[in-house]
């Protein structure tokens, strides 16, 4: 069996710092690992209109935007597919025939859906197409029969829901979908990076990220401001760690070779912690600290994706180029569902 990756991200802004280590970190040490035959990766703006219909403008104007971040991070268009979700009708195609085989109480059960419902407010009543997203993310990995989709934490019910999914397809029609394994990153701090206001998880839609793209004065103003434990008020107070995004930042990114570079009055990010935890350690010079690593992480990052957006045409080419190969592979994949569904009838008749 080939080793295929699915993997992808709405175009509702920018991607941030918890993309970063959830996800995009990981995606190019796989591309770069050379042991996977095709990668996928999706700017998922049907996905993205789910909740966005009355504004398609922002999920229009993000596109490129998304794509400029995949370059900027080592996503590498020769050995990675990047394709564009709308552009590819097969996939409204297949999930028609997938919603079939899930039950409403079944997608009204799934935790992530229902937190985000909740997170999202929809005065209006919450759209059909967003209850449903789940089924289309199916629909995307099974079109590419990716076996490996690698994703924050928050998609795990999305790829069980996958699974589900593919299960009930084969053993009614017969063999043809693959089962895909979610690939979650091997830091569980990655898996759900905290937003800078201690929200539980880092989102486009809550405004409370640290974009790959931040200028250096955004960074810091953004780390500076940073939420911490309420209750260490004074630098002699003893300090929590514990759900304390300024750790959970330090524990994604910090590295024992930042200290000599940046804070030599420690050599590890244990008795950093230590410190905080007994008292006389203030919160300033932490988030100086984590300023001084995510600024270097991130110069890089922020100078390629200059150079690619100074260069937008070749950029256009990538996407144009990519998601007609993705298109191809997802037609040849709609085509065999729909001999194992016997409703091929044309192509039967012909040869008849
Ligand atoms: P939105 O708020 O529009 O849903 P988002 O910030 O959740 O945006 P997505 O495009 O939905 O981003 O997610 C893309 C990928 O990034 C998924 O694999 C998801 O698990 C991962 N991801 C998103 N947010 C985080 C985070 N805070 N920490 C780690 N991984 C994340
Ligand atoms: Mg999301």
């Amino acid at each position: 069996m080939k080793n295929i990756i699915l993997t992808g991200d709405r175009p509702t802004g920018k991607l941030h710092i918890g993309h970063y280590v959830g996800s995009l970190k990981n995606r190019v040490a796989l591309q770069n690992s050379g042991k996977y035959d095709e990668i996928y990766i999706m700017i998922a703006d049907a996905q993205a209109t789910t909740d966005n219909a009355d504004n398609l403008e922002k999920v229009r104007s993000n596109v490129i935007e998304v794509a400029l971040d995949y370059l900027a991070c080592g996503i590498d268009p020769q050995k990675s597919t990047i394709l564009v979700q709308t552009q590819i009708p097969e996939l409204c195609e297949l999930t028609f025939y997938y919603m079939n085989l899930v039950t409403l109480a079944r997608l009204e059960r799934n935790p992530t859906v229902k937190n985000e419902i909740k997170m999202r407010g929809f005065n209006a009543g919450i759209p059909v197409g967003f209850l449903t997203y789940p089924i289309s993310q199916a629909a995307d990995i099974t079109a590419f029969l990716a076996n490996t989709v690698p994703v924050g934490e928050d998609q795990m019910p999305m790829i069980e829901q996958t699974r589900e999914i593919v299960r009930s397809f084969n053993s009614l029609y017969g063999e043809t979908l693959v089962e895909p394994k979610e690939l979650l990153p091997s830091n569980k701090t990655c898996g759900r990076l905290p937003g800078t206001d201690g929200k539980a998880k880092m989102s486009k839609s809550l405004g409370n990220c640290i974009y790959i793209s931040d200028s250096p004065e955004e960074i810091k103003k953004k780390v500076m401001g940073m939420f911490t434990d309420p209750n260490h008020l004074r630098v002699e107070d003893p300090g929590k760690v514990e759900g304390n995004p300024v750790f959970t930042y330090l524990d994604a990114f910090a590295r024992n070779e930042h200290f000599p570079e940046f804070w030599s009055d420690y050599s590890c990010l244990d008795e950093v912690k230590e410190h905080y935890q007994k008292g006389g350690l203030g919160d300033v010079k932490i988030k100086k600290f984590l300023n001084s690593i995510l600024q270097e992480e991130l110069r890089p990052i922020r100078e390629k994706r200059e150079a690619f957006q100074k260069d937008l045409p070749s950029v256009y080419q990538t996407l144009i180029e990519g998601t007609k190969k993705a298109r191809e592979k997802a037609a040849a994949t709609t085509n065999s569902v729909r001999s194992a569904m016997k409703i091929n009838y044309f192509e039967e008749m012909i040869k008849n």
